[in-house]
């Protein structure tokens, strides 16, 4: 190694990419290599059971780093490349064709997993899990020639692929063995907003239902058994949540727990290693915790880049989420409170929802359907911990904005 300091990055995804640009702005005079093991230029991963699937875009439409490539800011690639060991004492990555590669400084972002469920097998004809641009293509030929389909998760992923193959005129059922969707993502009131809307749009929504047994018939197609039960179609995706992929760091000896354990600054227990995105777990407000979305990834990920090439900043972003289900763009931003308080829907014009959970008086979480402007005056309140009267929150003809003016 020789001239500026060498920085790694694991990962290309939006928390690796923003890693390895934020380090190389951060020091320009810096080494930094991005190792990824997928070959392709990075890519957004959102757009997969959106409008990959429907067909209104290909993965290569949204490069993470912009049109052209990590590559222009100065970061060196090595896609198609698996990180396999960290050396720790040699501060060294291993990758499996056996390069070693030295740094000074290390950032972990290797991402997540899907969750397999045993009853069905990834590769099994008919059964897709969807995760990268390869799942997506192979997903979307299917279900162009599928007249059915079987969505076994009601989760955020689950849930637009049901509604992608909807609008492409599938027959689409989800079972979902919860006694409702979105459990994690959405309180409870917002979930059943959006049950309604798929049931509307026709996909059939089967909760606290369970997968039984699964049997190919005669004809091709797959006949799942459940409890109250077959439901039969021709194509089957599984979206059954993820798994932090620690492995690399597990195996490395550095502290993992569901996730990999760093702190407010990105860093691990080493300090020249850092993890960021869906891979690691951070202090949150009421404990650790992991996130796993695009907005998390990417800023938790440029914290984690400046921090390895010599910054010293904490990650203090307000979380938040967004999904496109049919007509619906659903979005959540803050911190569940840990004993929710008051919860306060503000009516809005058309359908659009907007609903806050207090915390104390302040807005400690705030999901919206349709109500982007809303959605982003709400960020504001909660970053600023700006104390709010529900009643006013409550009330139209009160701007949003005022509140903001008022007391900030
Ligand atoms: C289909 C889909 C739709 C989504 N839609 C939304 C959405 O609408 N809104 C939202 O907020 N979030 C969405 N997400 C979630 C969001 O994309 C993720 O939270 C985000 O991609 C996480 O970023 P990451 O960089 O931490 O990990 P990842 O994006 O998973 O990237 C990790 C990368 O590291 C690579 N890697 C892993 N191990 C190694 C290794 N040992 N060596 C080299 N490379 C390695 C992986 O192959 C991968 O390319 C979606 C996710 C998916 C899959």
């Amino acid at each position: 190694m020789s001239g500026g300091r060498r920085i790694v990055v694991v990962g290309g995804g939006p928390a690796g990419v923003a890693a390895a640009l934020a380090a190389k702005q951060q020091d320009s005079a810096a080494e930094v290599v991005l190792i990824g093991d997928e070959r392709q230029e990075p890519y957004e991963k959102p757009p997969l059971s959106k409008a990959v699937l429907t067909g209104k875009a290909l993965p290569e439409d949204a490069p993470i780093a912009g049109p052209k490539g990590v590559a222009a800011h100065g970061v060196r690639l090595a896609l198609g490349s698996t990180a396999k060991a960290i050396d720790h004492d040699a501060r060294t990555v291993v990758t499996e064709a056996g390069a070693r590669i030295g740094y000074d400084a290390l950032v972990l972002a290797t991402g997540s997993i899907n969750r397999v469920l045993p009853m069905f097998p990834p590769g099994r004809g008919g059964i897709h899990y969807l995760r990268t641009e390869a799942d997506a293509r192979a997903l979307k030929a299917r279900l162009h020639q599928s007249r059915s389909l079987l969505v076994i998760g009601g989760g955020l992923i689950g849930l637009e692929v049901a509604a992608s193959a909807a609008a492409l005129g599938v027959k689409t059922s989800v079972i979902e063995i919860a006694p409702r969707i979105l459990a994690r993502a959405c309180n409870a009131e917002i979930a059943a907003l959006i049950h309604e809307r798929h049931a509307t749009r026709g996909v059939d929504l089967c909760i606290d239902t369970a997968p039984r047994e699964l049997r190919e018939l005669a004809d091709g197609r797959l006949a799942v058994e459940t409890h109250r039960g077959a439901i039969t179609a021709d194509l089957i995706v599984v979206g059954a949540g993820v798994m932090p992929d620690d492995r690399l760091a597990r195996e490395a000896g550095l502290p993992t727990q569901d996730g990999i354990m760093v702190d407010r600054h990105a860093r691990t227990s080493d300090p020249a290693v850092f993890a960021a995105g869906d891979c690691a777990r951070f202090p949150g407000p009421h404990g650790s915790m992991r996130l796993e979305n695009w907005r998390h990834a990417q800023e938790h990920g440029a914290i984690a880049g400046r921090n390895a090439a010599g910054g010293d900043v904490a990650y203090a972003a307000v979380p938040s989420f967004w999904s496109e289900q049919h007509d619906m763009y659903v979005q959540g931003v803050g911190w569940p409170a840990a004993e929710p308080g008051g919860r306060v829907r503000r009516p809005l014009a058309g359908d659009a929802v907007l609903m806050f959970e207090l915390d104390g008086p302040q807005v400690a979480y705030a999901w919206g359907i349709n109500a982007q402007r809303e959605i982003a005056l709400a960020r504001r309140l909660i970053e600023r911990s700006i104390p709010v009267d529900a009643a006013e929150l409550a009330d139209p003809s009160k701007p949003l904005g005022s509140l903001l003016k008022a007391k900030a």
